[in-house]
């Protein structure tokens, strides 16, 4: 079985768990692909405003 830690509580819990069932810590539902797309945008987007 998977686990994973709790930035809320740092007790490792079931990955499958959404909301943690010690400390009721809410985990992001964002993929995490789409964060990166977003920190490549913001990239992408700098280096038009340097390059123009
Ligand atoms: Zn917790």
């Amino acid at each position: 079985m998977n686990k994973k830690e709790c930035p809320g509580c740092a007790m490792n819990i079931d990955v499958e768990e959404r909301i943690c069932p010690i400390c009721s810590y809410e985990f992001p539902r964002q993929a995490p692909w789409l964060q990166w797309v977003a920190v490549l945008l913001v990239v992408v987007m700098f280096l038009i405003l340097v390059f123009i």
